[in-house]
């Protein structure tokens, strides 16, 4: 890999620290308390292995072939995070190789992951804009897929998990992300996945202890 992309990531990844630094500070939030995810979707392994060397540990995949294909060549201590649309045929396949799964919204992929052994971490999506065509469950579908998710002994409860709508001030963002946050709070959430390249530190003023990272880092796809 050509030296300039390795340092490019460096960069990346210094300047999101500071960022996340800095957002966390502006609301007294321990910087500690949020995960970067570095969303290496589309990129190569080569890629992964540069933020790796780096010292970075967690990766997010949205595909389940790409996931697999990347796990079998990765070092081992990588916590992977599966982000993407969840099949239920795919989702036992996708439990057996992450720490946590992001996209929980239905009852059939929690029996499907329910057929492997390992516990993994668990976020139930919710569109929480109610955008037409996307992922994720509507706000009055809550209560019902929480009880599934809590049922589940392979799953850990962790949170909330929402994709944005697409805007171009991330200010735009913000009363989704407190929406999120207050609901994921009122049903005893510990953890929220919120935040993306153009809005994170929106997400971790509003509360996000998972921001999922790609362009930023590895640039555009
Ligand atoms: C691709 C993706 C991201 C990262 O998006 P960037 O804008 O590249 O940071 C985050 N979350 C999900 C669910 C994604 O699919």
């Amino acid at each position: 890999m050509p030296d300039q992309i390795a340092s490019s990531i460096n960069a990346a990844l210094s300047d999101i620290q500071v960022r996340i630094f800095r957002a966390c500070e502006s609301v007294n939030r321990d910087p500690a308390k949020v995960t970067l995810v570095a969303v290496s979707k589309n990129f190569s392994v080569d890629h992964i292995n540069r933020a790796y060397d780096l010292g970075h540990r967690h990766f997010g995949e949205s595909k389940w072939q790409e996931l697999e294909t990347k796990v079998h060549q990765l070092p081992k201590d990588i916590n992977w995070h599966f982000i993407g649309k969840l099949q239920s045929n795919k989702a036992k396949r996708v439990a057996e190789l992450v720490n946590t799964i992001h996209t929980i919204e239905s009852e059939r992929q929690l029996k499907e992951i329910a057929k492997q052994d390992r516990t993994i971490d668990g976020f139930i999506q919710v569109n929480i804009a109610s955008e037409q065509q996307k992922s994720g469950i509507l706000m009055q579908d809550l209560d019902k897929v929480l009880l599934n998710v809590l049922k589940c002994n392979q799953v850990r409860f962790r949170g909330l998990m929402t994709i944005g709508p697409e805007v171009s001030d991330p200010e735009e963002s913000r009363n989704y992300f407190r929406e999120l946050a207050m609901l994921n709070r009122k049903i005893g959430g510990t953890h929220l996945s919120m935040g993306m390249s153009g809005d994170f530190e929106v997400a971790i003023q509003e509360g996000a202890t998972h921001i999922r990272v790609g362009s930023a880092i590895f640039g555009n796809r």
